[in-house]
């Protein structure tokens, strides 16, 4: 048996003791919404905050690489399986509860759309810019996710986090160094385990419609009824990158199976069975030629997850 065979095996081992799910070989495209991914040595769905503090830090102990999952909807996985241990941070540890009229204590796991639908039930208001977004709280907290005006920053009172030893802080609002797509966590390596959101009380049926509403705009604009990770690139810095892929030609581009959304050109989607390196090089292909003709450079959005130098 290899070493990272009985390393992988000790966490197995381990995250069996705590009652979570696991799986070795498990098949990523089933855990990411691009429906690309090959296979990891295990994966492990988190359960409790114990399972954060145990699990993580013996697979950095013993030097097993890893990588936190959510709902993988910012995720672009290899198609040819990733090294080591994938913790997924789902509905396993998903809880919310009101803290007091207008605040709520939202585990990592949980998705923003129970969290949206908890709020509208306890007729809060501020956070119906993240309902359709498909992420958990801890990838929208990770990558300040946001929509139509608002941003999880807006609604973030604190949030609960644990660094790479197990050890547990809590860090303030202001703590939290957010901007577009970007927080203290994009940077630390430390994995969010809660966070305390603070709403206001809001009429129920407004809440209702406002979310509606927004949902009704996604389906009509995005593609959705493809597998992808929503935006592909970033907004650049006095532009829009659909707008600029829409300039350059580049709608309905495709290499493979993975094309340039014909509905959203921010959009690249999975029309079938295209895999991580036809994904790849279409994104550079748009990346390439809107460099070339406009003078801008995309970056993209979902963090890619790979052996390969990239
Ligand atoms: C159809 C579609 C529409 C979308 N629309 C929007 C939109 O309007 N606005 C927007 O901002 N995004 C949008 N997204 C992108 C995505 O849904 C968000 O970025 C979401 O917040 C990601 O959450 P996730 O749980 O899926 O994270 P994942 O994709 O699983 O992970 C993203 C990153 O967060 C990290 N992470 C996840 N959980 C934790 C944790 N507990 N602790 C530390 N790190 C963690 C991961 O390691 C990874 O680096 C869209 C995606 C799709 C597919």
């Amino acid at each position: 048996m290899g070493c990272l065979d009985e390393k992988i095996e000790q966490i197995t081992a381990e995250a069996a003791a705590l009652g979570c799910y696991t799986e070795k070989g498990a098949v990523l495209k089933d855990y990411t919404t691009f429906k690309i991914g090959g296979r990891c040595d295990l994966l492990v769905k988190l359960n409790s905050e114990e399972s954060f503090v145990k699990l993580i830090p013996l697979a950095e102990k013993l030097g097993v690489p890893y990588y936190i999952f959510g709902k993988g909807s910012n995720l672009i996985v290899d198609s040819d399986g990733i090294t080591g241990v994938v913790f997924v941070s789902g509905k396993d540890y998903a809880e919310l509860k009101l803290i007091d009229d207008t605040t709520i204590l939202c585990t990592a796991g949980a998705s923003l759309s129970t969290l949206c639908k908890f709020a509208l039930k306890n007729e809060l208001t501020g956070l119906e810019f993240a309902y359709g977004i498909p992420g958990s709280l801890g990838g929208a907290v990770f990558m300040n996710a946001g929509a139509y005006g608002g941003e999880m920053k807006d609604v973030m009172v604190s949030v609960k986090a644990m660094d790479i030893t197990g050890e547990i802080t809590e860090y303030d609002a202001g703590q939290l160094d957010f901007s577009y797509r970007h927080s203290r966590f994009t940077e630390s390596g430390e994995i969010i385990l809660s966070a305390v959101i603070k709403l206001e009380k809001g009429d129920k049926e407004q809440i209702k419609a406002q979310m509606d509403d927004l949902m009704e705009r996604r389906c009509s604009k995005q593609p959705l009824e493809y597998p992808s990770a929503g935006s592909t690139f970033k907004r650049p810095e006095g532009s829009y990158a659909s707008l600029l892929i829409e300039q350059c030609g580049l709608k309905g581009v495709h290499v493979g199976d993975a094309e340039v959304s014909t509905k959203h050109s921010g959009f690249v989607i999975n029309k079938g069975n295209a895999d991580f390196s036809q994904l790849m090089e279409l994104i550079e292909i748009v990346k390439n030629t809107v460099k070339e003709k406009t003078g801008y450079v995309l970056e993209c959005e979902p963090l890619i997850i790979s052996d390969k130098e990239m």
